[in-house]
């Protein structure tokens, strides 16, 4: 997703790390000041993978800091274990394993209740350290003695104490921290922590097991909190027991608000503030612990100022001097552009072509006859309402169908059920032979059976192509992958299946606009392409034209014909023209209740429906 010339991060990474030495002194960082930032630049890539690229804000990352950086420096002090890099590899891995358990227990809660059990870890965390484990701890007074790194090569002999020669060693693992981070957020998982963070609700109904990449977002940030906390002790000589402070965790926070979350590079220059900021405001101004005033007011500033911290305000401001139109072209001027940037027809014949590309990834059964589904009995009572009551309901392979209703005779309730997304109060739901009542909407999705929302549910901070590529994915590497290392250019058939999407829903020309870019119609159509864009054998349109101007209702009933090939689809619309233009059949919802099924002439003729639903005006 991020595109640029390729390691070309990596090596102005490498050069600014190299220059750093040569530089920051004259702007007044002494050696052990540069070394701080780079430990808590290293904690904070593993923190911004999960709270600036997963939206997770977790407050217990002290308890994984101080985890590694005591395992670390238990080994090296009291265990009389040698080598320094081992001793924080095993610190880094017994941060992760805390982390996976933590996590376990964290993420079964989401938004302030998961920040809220964050904290609370973070309290147990230091409570155990101080009192149960002060044996091992050295409770208030840590653990001095941690040895420093060296390494005798034969021929020579390498040895980082302190200061600049340390810096080496610490930049060193800087570097190794964030090549594996631009990794981690190139590659098909990062895609998908991004989509968590913007819409997790999507991202599950879309087929992937959100709670397997949360899970695997904190063990990497606690695989980063260890590996940094055993760098605190070896840059100290000494492990403090504050790494286990919830003010370590608050700092965390701070640094990477500032600097700009969602960046990797963020927390690294927050840092740099924040301990800069320190020594001024401490030393050179003298102002003592009222520092902390100053810097409170300083962050506050640049909060509001600078939303996405400085690296989004140094972005802006770059893109302001080149002149880059970051906003794309207006969302009202680009509703305007046709389809795909094509004649109608060229539009049309392409569509065509990407349905059939699209319809051959469907899976066999779906070009077999007989029912789809089947929903037996299927009844929902919200405490004392309810809002379906005994629904029996057949539909069969290669059918188009619709259902309308008055508002709240229980049209969604009914597609929340078939798509697992509510559990029926009783009844039975079978898909392509499979009893799916009960199972969860990412499984049902990954089954053939997506949904289009009433109400769009896209990734808002991604663009058009990015939104579907989330899709595909799901399709492509199934609900959970560890590809954490590979480049999501590598996905067989990705930009393939994309490319047709993007034909389908006529977004071509609005691939790279982001989602907030868009006009209302185009937003409606990628709602619609997310659905579809993987390959669903049975795809739910839940009122797929609600809000659409005239001109936009023709447009997309066409696109809906299109996608309509060799698909089973369901669609509720309130527009009857439209949809009994679409459809084949319709079922008639009441209170609840099937009232009738038939063709569209039969309902249209209807008496029953005529009083029931439209009081009669209905109109032919
Ligand atoms: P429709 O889509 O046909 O307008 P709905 O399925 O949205 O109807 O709603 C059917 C009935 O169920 C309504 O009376 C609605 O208020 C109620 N309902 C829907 N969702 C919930 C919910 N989560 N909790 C309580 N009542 C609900």
């Amino acid at each position: 997703m991020l595109k640029q010339r390729p390691f070309l991060i990596e090596t102005l990474t490498a050069v600014g790390l190299l220059v750093a030495p040569f530089i920051l002194p004259h702007l007044g960082f002494a050696p052990n000041t540069v070394n701080r930032i780079l430990v808590w630049g290293l904690f904070g890539i593993g923190f911004d993978i999960l709270f600036g690229f997963t939206g997770l804000l977790s407050f217990g990352q002290s308890a994984l800091y101080g985890t590694g950086g005591f395992v670390a420096a238990y080994l090296l002090t009291q265990a009389g274990f040698p080598h320094v890099v081992t001793a924080l590899f095993i610190g880094m891995i017994a941060s992760a394993v805390v982390g996976y358990l933590v996590g376990l227990i964290a993420l079964r809660r989401t938004g302030i209740y998961f920040a809220m059990i964050t904290v609370a870890i973070a309290e147990v965390f230091f409570f155990v350290e101080f009192n149960p484990l002060a044996d091992w701890t050295g409770g208030e007074n840590g653990l001095p003695g941690v040895p420093s790194p060296s390494f005798d090569l034969g021929f020579a002999q390498f040895h980082f104490s302190s200061g600049w020669p340390l810096y080496g060693f610490l930049a060193f693992w800087y570097f190794i921290g964030i090549v594996i981070g631009l990794r981690i957020i190139r590659s098909p998982v990062g895609a998908v922590l991004r989509a968590i963070r913007d819409n997790p609700l999507r991202a599950s109904a879309v087929g992937h097991n959100i709670h397997g990449y949360k899970l695997t977002a904190f063990v990497v940030a606690a695989a980063y909190a260890g590996f940094a906390g055993g760098l605190l002790g070896v840059m100290q000589a000494f492990m403090p027991p504050d790494a286990f402070m919830f003010d370590t965790s608050a700092q965390l926070i701070m640094q990477t608000a500032i600097g700009g979350a969602g960046t990797l590079f963020g927390p690294l220059l927050g840092a740099a503030v924040w301990l800069f900021l320190q020594d001024f405001l401490q030393s050179a101004l003298g102002l003592g612990a009222a520092w902390k005033l100053v810097l409170g007011l300083i962050f506050v500033l640049l909060v509001c100022f600078f939303r996405r911290g400085l690296i989004g305000g140094i972005v802006d401001l770059f893109n302001y001097v080149t002149g880059r139109n970051v906003h794309h072209e207006p969302a009202e001027e680009a509703a305007a552009i046709p389809a795909a940037g094509k004649s109608g027809a060229d539009a049309e014949i392409a569509r065509e072509v990407a349905a059939a590309h699209m319809s051959a990834s469907l899976s066999a059964a779906s070009h077999q006859s007989g029912p789809i589904l089947e929903a037996r009995g299927l009844t929902k009572r919200y405490g004392g309402l309810l809002a379906n009551s005994d629904i029996d309901f057949t539909v069969n392979h290669g059918e188009r169908r619709g259902i309308i209703g008055p508002n709240g005779a229980g049209k969604s309730t009914f597609f929340k059920m078939l798509t697992c997304e509510v559990p029926p109060t009783s009844g039975t739901i079978v898909f392509e032979g499979n009893d799916i009542t009960g199972m969860n909407v990412t499984d049902v999705c990954q089954l053939g059976l997506t949904k289009s929302y009433q109400v769009n549910q896209l990734f808002t901070r991604l663009t058009v192509r990015e939104n579907l590529i989330i899709a595909v994915l799901a399709e492509l590497r199934g609900k959970f992958r560890l590809d954490l290392f590979s480049s999501i250019d590598s996905v067989p058939g990705l930009s393939e299946r994309v490319a047709d999407a993007l034909t389908m829903v006529n977004l071509t020309a609005r691939a790279d606009t982001p989602v907030s870019a868009l006009a209302y119609g185009e937003k409606r159509r990628l709602e619609i392409g997310l659905a579809l864009a993987n390959s669903p054998s049975l795809l739910l349109l839940d009122e797929p034209l609600a809000g659409m101007s005239p001109q936009e209702r023709v447009e997309t009933v066409k696109l809906l014909k299109s996608i309509s090939q060799g698909r089973t689809m369901i669609i509720i619309d309130h527009d009857m023209d439209s949809l009994f233009e679409l459809v084949e059949k319709v079922t008639v919802l009441q209170e609840g209740r099937v009232l009738v099924e038939g063709t569209p002439e039969e309902i249209k003729g209807n008496p029953v429906v005529q009083e029931a639903y439209l009081g009669g005006v209905i109109e032919a």
